[in-house]
């Protein structure tokens, strides 16, 4: 399969994810990726023109600038009739005033985002909540190991995943608001009220982590995890995607995403209830 993946705007570390972002999807054997990325924010998007057609998936690993109206349509097009996307972190940000964006990512953060953009979902009770109260979108606490809920066991992604696993020191988002419809949350953190974030403290919610979403004939999977910090010096450790749950549930979903299936085994190094599981560089595993 053909993914495309799309960066250059962003205050997170975009020049150290997306190489990782690429050998991750290759390793699975599943996906060959090109990357195309943008000029840099404020720059002239009306020669921005992506061309959809021919892949299977689109991945963005970006922040900033909206694109151009006829990029806007050409990708709609594409996820309409069938074309996958997967984002994760920090590209929840993107496109605040684009509403068919919106409702394809299910939720996001920040950008100006109020209730308007839609409820808050978070899992209480073992279902989702969609709360409609006020409040701005997008918060999160930082460099915390954090336990992973794993809520629907039977969707291709989460299929064979522990009930729970621990991940990696991340920033984990919380307050995210969105259309959404149509998502599935497959897993959720708990996020506590004594941690201070930084607009405040922690929702003392189980928040979305994974979600899948339809949207006509497409179909997008969003992970929150995977921060990497912006100006990244050379000797950074993007702890957060050489996790082995972040690095097989992004491969997992980016191929549920272009497929509709997922056909990857669960790897023997995926992290348990209480021990975390990385890759240096994101290597895959010498077998
Ligand atoms: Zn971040």
């Amino acid at each position: 399969m053909k993914a495309l993946l799309l960066n250059g705007q962003s205050h997170h570390g975009w020049l150290a994810s997306s190489p990782l972002v690429k050998k991750i999807l290759e390793q699975t054997g599943l996906f060959s990726v090109d990357v195309m990325t943008r000029g840099p924010k404020g720059s002239d998007m009306t020669g921005f023109r992506p061309e959809f057609d021919g892949y299977d998936l689109v991945v963005l690993d970006d922040g900033g600038d909206p694109w151009s109206e006829p990029t806007n349509e050409a990708f709609l097009e594409y996820i309409s009739a069938g074309g996958g996307l997967a984002l994760f972190h920090h590209s929840c940000q993107l496109f605040p005033q684009w509403p068919e964006f919106n409702e394809i990512m299910g939720v996001g953060g920040w950008g100006r985002r109020t209730e308007k953009a839609g409820p808050r979902l978070y899992w209480r009770d073992g279902t989702v909540v969609r709360d409609h109260g006020p409040g701005n979108a997008g918060d999160h606490i930082d460099w915390l190991e954090n336990q992973i809920d794993t809520r629907e066991p039977d969707h291709p992604i989460t299929r064979g995943l522990p009930e729970k696993w621990l991940h990696t020191s991340d920033e984990l988002y919380f307050n995210l608001r969105g259309p959404g419809k149509n998502v599935d949350v497959i897993a959720t953190a708990y996020v506590d009220p004594k941690v201070e974030s930084h607009s405040g403290y922690g929702s003392g919610e189980h928040e979305p982590v994974l979600m899948a979403i339809q949207y006509e004939k497409g179909r997008c999977f969003h992970t929150t995890l995977g921060h990497v910090d912006g100006g990244v010096p050379a000797d950074h450790r993007p702890v957060a995607m050489e996790c082995v749950g972040f690095i097989a549930t992004f491969q997992r979903g980016c191929e549920w995403a272009a497929s509709g299936d997922v056909t990857q085994a669960v790897p023997g190094d995926f992290p348990t209830e209480n021990a975390v599981s990385t890759r240096a560089g994101c290597e895959a595993p010498s077998s």
